[in-house]
């Protein structure tokens, strides 16, 4: 397979830099937040999600901003420091050089290369190829076509052994859960994430007892790119594209914010009305045929999906519920407890600290977003928002050689997590 790659018509990020904004209070937050909406006519992209004074704020500020940007930062109004973290973003994404990655040998899944990014028409393969290699254990499922018709494919994991309780006796209905990447287009590591856990779940099952109880355990629905239109955008016309691809009402700006746009207190805040906007939530809840396809499916599959994760990258921080709000559901200490263990088992590999704790208190209210709908109105009790690494020395453009290490802490993290969600849902 070839894939149509011309350079030449990949946005250029030639003299982009990236900034660390400082803010130190919350009258300086609000009005990132305030100005984040407009950030677009100034040629300003936020990468951060988060905008608390505790964590940094990073940017992106074309080469025609940067002076008008640094004067509005230093304004009396704002007097907000920063530091440049990236000093030309585009030789960065050209020094990760793309090329190599559409040579048809990292194509065949024979010996798909897990330390390398893939575009979609190879993650699809793999798919296929974790099928046919796995055939007792693996099957794909489609929840849909994307706007673009691109298949939104996924693969289920499910042995044939039943569950059982913690004291050894079988369950007679398996629970299952569901994992994602890729919602935001341009956040590859997540979709990467996803791979590497899948695969280790498949090759380490009868050989390693904590894995093989684990996918005895629970059936799982592993979709690598939720975004599959994005995605695909990243790789042959913009690195640094979030949303999905769908027109909109302003006939030069696309996409809405798939992770805006659940039909739980929709565009409630910390979300855009405005069609150009990173944010923009869509024109009505559920505007975007991916978030339908997915909710339906997991509609379908409520009784039995007791675990959902919605893998993003970056920041390091395990999230539960509320993101509409800063208040917590009732069930966040059962939520958060999880993620204290998720944190601690991933921490514990390679010394990678992630902050755990409710969206809309760690990273400010985001509305109509994934977990919320998922736990709000599935009622997906153990449902998570993941910030995988790293903490922005390089954000979404995290290295190659980084996919592994990133994959392993992971899945600590996700093997001590479902340990404990095992022991509420089969207690
Ligand atoms: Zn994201």
């Amino acid at each position: 397979m070839t894939i149509n790659f011309n350079v030449y018509a990949y946005k250029s990020y030639s003299q982009y830099q990236l900034w660390r904004l400082h803010a130190t209070n919350n009258e300086q937050i609000a009005k990132l937040i305030d100005f984040s909406h407009i950030a677009h006519q100034h040629k300003v992209n936020f990468w951060s999600e988060e905008f608390h004074i505790d964590l940094p704020i990073d940017v992106t500020v074309a080469p025609e901003s940067i002076e008008s940007f640094a004067k509005y930062l230093s304004s009396d109004e704002l007097k907000i420091k920063y530091d440049i973290i990236m000093k030309d973003i585009g030789s960065i994404i050209e020094g990760q050089n793309l090329i190599h990655k559409v040579q048809p040998s990292s194509f065949y899944a024979d010996d798909f290369a897990y330390d390398k990014y893939h575009p979609i028409e190879e993650i699809h393969a793999w798919i296929d190829k974790m099928v046919e290699t796995y055939p007792s254990l693996a099957t794909s499922f489609t929840v849909g076509q994307s706007y673009e018709k691109r298949e939104m494919k996924g693969l289920k994991i499910s042995s044939t052994k039943a569950a059982v309780k913690l004291d050894g006796t079988p369950v007679n209905a398996k629970k299952a859960v569901w994992w994602d990447g890729g919602i935001h287009a341009r956040e590859w590591i997540s979709p990467a994430t996803n791979i590497y856990i899948a695969h280790a779940l498949l090759s380490n099952y009868s050989v390693d007892p904590t894995i093989t109880h684990i996918v005895d355990q629970f059936d799982y629905y592993i979709l690598p790119v939720f975004n599959v239109d994005g995605y695909a955008y990243t790789w042959t016309k913009d690195r640094l594209w979030r949303k999905t691809r769908s027109p909109t009402s302003k006939p030069n700006c696309f996409g809405a914010d798939p992770n805006r746009n659940w039909d739980y207190q929709w565009c409630e805040g910390g979300a855009s009305r405005d069609p150009c906007d990173d944010t923009y939530c869509g024109s009505k809840a559920f505007s975007e045929i991916e978030t339908v396809q997915v909710s339906k499916f997991i509609g379908d599959h409520r009784d039995t999906i007791v675990h959902y994760i919605n893998f993003h990258s970056y920041s390091q921080l395990w999230m539960t519920p509320w993101g509409y709000t800063t208040k917590k559901p009732a069930q966040f200490k059962l939520q958060d407890d999880g993620s204290v263990q998720a944190v601690n088992a991933l921490a514990a590999v390679f010394g990678t600290k992630y902050i755990h704790g409710n969206i809309g208190a760690t990273i400010y209210v985001a509305s109509g977003n994934t977990v919320d709908w998922t736990s709000g109105t599935a009622n997906i009790t153990f449902s998570y928002a993941v910030e995988l690494r790293d903490t922005g020395e390089y954000g979404f453009l995290l290295p190659e050689n980084q996919i592994i290490p990133t994959g392993k802490e992971t899945l600590a993290g996700e093997l001590a997590l479902l340990k404990y969600i095992e022991g509420h849902v089969y207690a």
